[in-house]
């Protein structure tokens, strides 16, 4: 093992090893969401297809990534900061044999970016080996935590992941079953679980179904569980179906079986997963995020109409919107900047120059596609607003005549405290400014956002199954307002 990464063992002989770090956390934008994967399947490498489930969840999650497996009498587990093909390599594969495994991508929301944090987190308990592999962030994490430590607990990170692991692993109940029912009673808030003990996987969605897991069959007798449906395909699985709010499924060797399904009161789906974070790729209640996306375009090109002569999208994510928004408005969509598809996250920082380039160092404009024109700028989001200006400048030095911004999202004008990393109220342009003071900020020709209501319409489903704190402060769980780092081991 090297000294920046944590693996081990977990059964009755032996104890949990690891070293940790404080690796550099260069990135200050947004994060992403977790990326859940979970794999039941005899006589399949069960590592290595995690491996390449994650490696399709890459988008949900940059800082971490880590496997563990279960061989049906110990767990064996590895994590390290980085993205999965940085922290993976056949040599740390390699130890990783079974029939069961775990994988999971994070970005922080509750807790930093250090190794502490990255999960799977794996214990020993009375129940033996526990490795669980959370997406979403608990609203009542806080008190969840005091208890635990009041009993006696202790806990290493600061990530509300561990709280639920400890909850599970030292909590009320004769089997994980009981223990998970127990555990789902007690949480408020975004989870989606992937549970891995000696004999069985779990996955658990919480009753709100606030983020995405779905289940796949691979081949006769393989099973699979992923956020996203992008991950099945990966690695030739097939869809079956959304695990339901609510609904803990335990999956062994005999295929998978229900345990509970929480009757769900009222479900609240996140709508910055068909805004953003969804790959278009996947499938979000029965339709392809990417049609979903384009009709986002069309509403707003019904809503917010533009004399121009070019549509052009800010890569990759706006791109569906933005033929959407063509599509509607009649004005020709094309290619106006390009984007590095390998930016992503580096543990280079730039130097002081590269760091002024900003945005030079994502984008290059296509000078031939603008020259002269009126462009209309599609992009699916504002946060912070500190992207969209610099594109905005970009655009004009490559000859754009008037830019026009069209959001494919209402104004974020409130954080997330049910797993997006939406910044903090002082860092959402929309809660400062006027959309008059943000088209000055950005310094475009006009600035229109697509209404909520157009954004739920795009989806074809009630308004009333939505998540829409990010843009009305309502949320549909109670919020216990805690700082992401409050819980900081120092
Ligand atoms: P900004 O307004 O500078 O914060 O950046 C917003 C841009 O980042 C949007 O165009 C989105 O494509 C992207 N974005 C939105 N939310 C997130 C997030 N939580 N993490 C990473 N990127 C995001």
């Amino acid at each position: 093992m090297d000294d920046q990464s944590l693996s081990g063992v977990a059964d009755r002989n032996h104890t949990i090893a690891g070293e940790t770090d404080d690796p550099a956390t260069p990135d200050d934008k947004p994060g992403h969401e977790c990326g859940v994967f979970g794999i039941v399947a005899a006589d399949a490498d069960v590592a290595r297809l995690t491996f390449f489930g994650l490696y399709a969840l890459q988008h949900r999650g940059q800082e971490s990534a880590g496997i563990a497996v279960s061989n049906g009498r110990s767990i064996r587990y590895y994590k390290n900061m980085g993205l999965v093909a940085q922290v993976f390599d056949e040599e740390k594969l390699r130890p990783l044999s079974g029939y069961m495994a775990i994988g999971h991508t994070r970005y922080s929301t509750t807790g930093s970016s250090k190794l502490e944090n990255a999960q799977p987190f794996v214990v020993e308990s009375a129940l033996g080996p526990l490795a669980v592999g959370h997406n979403g962030n608990l609203t009542n994490a806080a008190s969840l935590r005091r208890e635990l430590l009041q009993r006696g607990v202790g806990l290493t990170s600061s990530s509300d992941s561990e709280v639920i692991t400890q909850m599970l692993a030292g909590g009320e109940g004769r089997t994980w079953e009981e223990k998970l029912k127990v555990f789902m009673v007690r949480a408020q808030g975004a989870y989606c679980l992937t549970v891995l003990t000696r004999d069985a996987l779990y996955a658990v969605r919480d009753p709100w179904g606030l983020h995405p897991l779905c289940l796949g069959q691979l081949g006769e007798q393989g099973w699979v569980v992923a956020s996203e449906s992008c991950a099945l395909g990966t690695i030739g699985a097939e869809f079956v179906r959304e695990i339901e709010p609510g609904e803990i499924l335990k999956i062994t060797l005999d295929g998978p079986q229900v345990i509970a399904r929480q009757p769900s009161l009222h479900t609240a789906a996140c709508l910055f997963e068909y805004i953003y974070f969804a790959r278009p790729d996947s499938m979000l209640h029965g339709k392809v995020l990417h049609a979903m996306r384009v009709a986002q375009g069309r509403e707003l090109a019904r809503e917010a109409p533009c004399d121009a002569d070019v549509v052009i999208a800010v890569p990759d994510s706006a791109t569906p919107a933005a033929i959407g928004y063509a599509q509607e408005s009649g004005i020709p969509y094309s290619e106006g900047l390009i984007k590095n598809r390998y930016i992503g996250r580096t543990f280079i920082q730039p130097d002081d120059r590269l760091r002024k380039l900003g945005i030079a160092l994502k984008f290059n404009a296509l000078t031939d596609n603008l020259a002269g024109k009126r462009v209309v700028l599609v992009d699916d989001s504002i946060v912070r607003g500190n992207t969209s200006g610099p594109i905005v400048r970009l655009l004009r030095e490559a000859g754009a005549r008037e830019v026009h911004v069209r959001v494919s999202s209402p104004p974020i004008r409130h954080p997330c405290f049910l797993g997006v990393d939406m910044a903090t109220y002082p860092e959402l342009i929309a809660h400062r400014l006027t959309i008059e003071g943000i088209r000055q900020h950005l310094g475009a020709d006009s600035l229109a956002y697509l209404s909520l209501e157009g954004l739920i319409r795009s989806t074809g489903r009630d308004p009333a199954t939505f998540c829409t704190g990010c843009f009305t402060g309502q949320y549909p769980v109670e919020i216990e307002v805690v700082d992401k780092e409050v819980f900081e081991v120092r």
